[in-house]
């Protein structure tokens, strides 16, 4: 049903609007109308849906975000393909084609073996002091972790390297060093005592083992135990996942003649010319105890430890393009412990996804083309202004502000750069060669293509205007160096946003998110940068105050959530995501409600605009997610689940009116207990 509207409204909007009466994207057969609003209002508006869905085998959690993403990949498995067939094959058309049947030809990936690796595997093997091993670890460094943009903070290298603007300075590019070298996805996944967890440690490590049986590894299980208590070891110098968010505790420029002394027991300065940073001035280090426990480790475990830690990790991080039993293995590990996943996703959706990351915009350059017409933009941007009016307005109307801080937060409203289905300028890929054939081939030069992308920025003045996310991904980002926000064409369908169709709808869906993003700029991370995007304490002492305390009600919202048996919502690690739900509704509300001036704004189905509105927001959250996907996110990942980010209406009070929720229902907060952050 779901999947059928949307294929029509996608029709619609390719076609303009063919349709004289605008359409519902609401699915009305979704909503659970034995459940009382007040008490769930996720299962109410969810509650039939939740109960037909099964989640795909290959899927760890199915929702809207996922059909749409499914959608999406198949518009662009379809460009891919054109683009190879087109007569008029030019060179970036080219090298799309290739990457993705590069990807595909499983023939010629079984034929090569562990071959793409041998370099790699023999310059470890080749490692005889600690020189050589600072030497390897430097020319292995890549630009695979993105803090601030992406909340990117896994990287299975030992360090990850971001090129990004400058704290104190935005208008240069700095590189900033995070914390890296963990196969599972964070350090409590080691620490964690939680029979669960120990069950996953244990699968890691049979893993580890497995791993270096198919590479005919001697004693693969001796070694996999001592690789994994060197992670372990290296888990345990690790910065939380809660702490890694805090930008205060991430600023430390290191001028590179500081590391030697500051992370003793490594040699950085071989490490850094072969990462081609030593003529940088600095390096922020992101994660100070990460760094230096890593630095301490580089010197007291032994070199064959080392060695053969390196090796695991570079045939399993390139396993998933190894011959079928390594791939197999991975998914074992990765899909099905990880995150419960029964099957690994078809091929050719990976190929897409593979082609996605190395030639991101070259793809969405044809993507933009076929699916994102000007009218679609145009109605987009109209959105967006009307927002960050409300926006404006609301921020006027705080009363608790000083009319200083006031002040500077709407400056930083009207500076902000909003970028709308795709970057001004598209990345140019002329430098990175795609070959047929080599997949593997392909993977490591589009990486080491990034990284060396990303070196030449560093010192260079920042550009606004680029993008952190290309413009086929289903998804909204706020860059807050940049005092920027990216909304890519993908997102902008239905039941999002629908250009021709209902706007109340469109703005509870996608004017939410729009208003989120908005927010980010504002919440308890995005407030501490001006509208430079300096990080710069612009609030006065008082105000910051009365901001926490709002923060810190909102926290405890959520970590009284419990959606499994003893695990409960992080309220801090997920409070900026929080914050920015509730003040992007709250904005997207006022914006909608000042459009039509009447919250009964008649539509396309018996409810209210108000009631349209709402439920609209709670239908986009709509997500089922396995067990084991669920402890996995509610361990590292910055959002709370999606059911808890829909019940976030409780903090509006127009809500309480549209549903007549009344004192005694389960969502139910007294006036003073909502929080209104902004
Ligand atoms: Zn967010």
């Amino acid at each position: 049903m779901m999947i059928a509207t949307l294929i029509l409204a996608a029709f619609v909007l390719r076609m303009g609007a063919v349709l004289d009466a605008p359409q519902t994207h609401l699915d009305l057969k979704g909503i659970d109308r034995s459940v009382d609003p007040g008490d769930d209002f996720f299962a109410y508006a969810n509650g039939t849906w939740m109960r037909r869905t099964e989640i795909p085998p290959d899927r760890s959690s199915y929702g809207v975000f996922s059909i749409l993403d499914e959608q999406v990949e198949e518009r662009t498995a379809d460009l891919i393909r054109e683009a190879r067939r087109s007569k008029s094959l030019d060179s970036e058309s080219a090298k799309v084609g290739a990457c993705y049947d590069a990807y595909m030809d499983e023939a010629s990936i079984e034929a090569k073996g562990l071959g793409p690796l041998k370099a790699e595997l023999a310059a470890i093997a080749a490692i005889a002091n600690r020189s050589d091993l600072a030497r390897v670890l430097g020319r292995s460094l890549r630009a695979d972790v993105d803090p601030l943009n992406n909340t990117e903070f896994h990287t299975d290298r030992p360090f990850g390297l971001w090129a990004g603007p400058d704290f104190a300075n935005p208008d240069r590019y700095v590189a900033y060093l995070l914390q890296g070298g963990l196969g599972m996805p964070d350090r409590d996944n080691y620490r964690s005592t939680a029979s669960k967890d120990v069950e996953l440690q244990g699968k890691y490590r049979s893993h580890i083992a497995a791993v270096l049986k198919l590479a005919h590894v001697a004693n693969p299980e001796a070694k996999a135990a001592r690789i994994y208590s060197l992670e372990r070891k290296i888990a345990d110098a690790h910065v939380s996942r809660t702490d890694s968010v805090d930008v205060l505790k991430a600023n430390n420029p290191w001028r590179l003649s500081d590391f030697p002394s500051r992370a003793a027991g490594f040699d950085w300065m071989t490490y850094f010319e072969a990462a081609g940073l030593e003529s940088q001035p600095m390096i922020m280090v992101w994660h100070p105890s990460g760094v230096v426990g890593t630095a301490a480790l580089a010197r007291s475990e032994s070199l064959s430890l080392w060695k053969d830690y390196l090796r695991f990790h570079a045939i399993d991080r390139a396993s998933a393009l190894l011959p079928r039993a390594f791939a197999a293995e991975r998914f074992k590990f990765y899909g099905t412990a990880l995150t419960g996943a029964q099957k690994p996703r078809d091929r050719w959706k990976r190929a897409v996804e593979a082609t996605n990351a190395a030639l991101g915009d070259t793809v969405g350059k044809l993507y933009v083309r076929r699916y994102f017409p000007p009218e679609a933009k145009a109605a987009a941007q109209e959105m967006v202004r009307n927002i960050v009016t409300a926006f404006g307005r609301r921020i006027d109307k705080l009363d608790w502000m000083s009319p200083d801080t006031r002040d500077k937060a709407k400056s930083k409203v009207k500076s902000l750069y909003v970028g709308l289905g795709y970057p001004e300028r598209w990345r140019d890929y002329s430098g990175l060669s795609i070959l047929p054939g080599d997949a593997l081939g392909n993977v490591q030069r589009s990486e080491l293509f990034d990284y060396r992308a990303s070196l030449a920025k560093l010192g260079k003045a920042v550009d606004r205007a680029e993008w952190a996310i290309t413009p086929q991904t289903v998804n909204a980002l706020n860059l807050p160096l940049q005092n920027a926000l990216n909304f890519p064409a993908a997102i902008l369908n239905p039941p999002f946003f629908a250009a021709a169709d209902d706007a109340v709808e469109n703005y509870g869906a996608i004017g939410a998110v729009i208003g989120h993003e908005i927010s980010h700029s504002f919440d308890d991370q995005g407030s501490q940068f001006d509208q430079q995007g300096r990080l710069s304490n612009w609030w006065t002492p008082e105000d910051f105050a009365h901001f926490r305390t709002a923060a810190d009600r909102l926290v405890a919202q959520y970590d009284a959530y419990e959606p499994l048996p003893g695990l409960h919502v992080n309220g801090k690690l997920t409070l900026s995501e929080n914050i920015a739900d509730v003040a992007g509704i709250a904005a997207s509300f006022d914006a909608y409600r000042s459009a039509y001036g009447d919250k009964s704004a008649p539509g396309p189905s018996a409810f209210t605009g108000d009631q349209r509105f709402f439920l609209a927001f709670a239908q986009v959250w709509r997500a089922k997610r396995r067990p084991e996907a669920l402890r996995s996110l509610l361990m590292t990942n910055g959002h709370a689940p999606e059911e808890f980010r829909a019940d976030t209406v409780r903090n509006i009070d127009a809500w309480y009116e549209a549903f007549g929720v009344h004192p005694g229902r389960k969502l139910y907060l007294a006036p003073d207990d909502r929080v209104r952050v902004w």
